[in-house]
């Protein structure tokens, strides 16, 4: 329903919570994050209910520097810890908005293969389908771009690497998604509310857009993976 990231923040968890706040009134059933410290390590942390609760979780002093959230408003499995986005496979996770209309097909497929999976969501098959990419060679970048056109329905996702603290990416097909640049930080929303006061700049993405978003750049690459300039527009100052 929402979504929400961040590269090269001084206290990421804190942005990411304050950005799942805004988009509460959106309406949702469980919220969620991913986020690496500063030290490299990735934390997820889950929770069916409000925001509040997903704050709970977070260990004290956590000081991540790359992040994505989420709130979600189930449309395939129960509003549950374990279907609370981001999912995992490998070092790839993934947050999203809307529906993969053609995910059993999709999950019969990596099932076939022996993967298993710990969610009753679409989503799930997402982190799966990148992961196996990067398992076959590909650059986090180059496995992305390889999965979206595999993906039918309408969809924004945000994506994190384990290991990766320099970047994160974005698509949207059928669904809202902007990036947005501040002083030295790269951001991804579903909503400018979200990144209001945060961003300087903001890019609207056009349907079938894909993101890589580091500090202080924002690559973007067409439906065809052709690499596409945006324009980045200064950022509403209210709101
Ligand atoms: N279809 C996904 C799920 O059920 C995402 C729902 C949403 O947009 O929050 O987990």
């Amino acid at each position: 329903c929402g979504i929400v990231g961040v590269v090269g923040h001084q206290k990421a968890e804190s942005f990411i919570l304050e950005g799942l706040r805004r988009l509460e009134y959106r309406g949702y059933d469980s919220a969620g994050l991913g986020v690496i410290d500063r030290a490299g390590k990735l934390h997820r942390l889950r929770a069916a209910g409000k925001v509040q609760a997903l704050a709970d979780k977070i260990p004290a002093g956590l000081g991540g520097t790359t992040a994505v959230g989420h709130t979600r408003w189930a449309t395939h499995g129960a509003a549950s810890d374990d279907n609370a986005h981001p999912h995992m496979a490998g070092r790839v996770l993934v947050v999203h908005n809307g529906i993969i209309e053609n995910f059993k097909s999709l999950r019969e497929e990596l099932a076939a293969r022996g993967r298993t999976f710990s969610s009753q969501t679409d989503t799930e098959v997402v982190a799966h389908l990148i992961d196996q990419e990067m398992q076959s060679g590909k650059d986090p970048v180059e496995a992305f771009r390889a999965v979206l056109p595999r993906l039918q329905g309408a969809f924004a996702l945000g994506v994190l690497i384990d290991g990766e603290s320099s970047f994160i990416m974005g698509a949207r097909k059928g669904a809202p998604l902007i990036a947005g640049m501040g002083e030295d930080e790269g951001y991804l929303g579903s909503d400018p509310l979200a990144l209001s006061g945060h961003a300087r700049r903001i890019m609207f993405l056009e349907d079938g857009d894909m993101v890589i978003i580091r500090k202080g750049a924002i690559e973007a690459f067409d439906r065809d993976g052709a690499r596409v300039e945006r324009a980045l527009v200064p950022a509403e100052t209210s709101h």
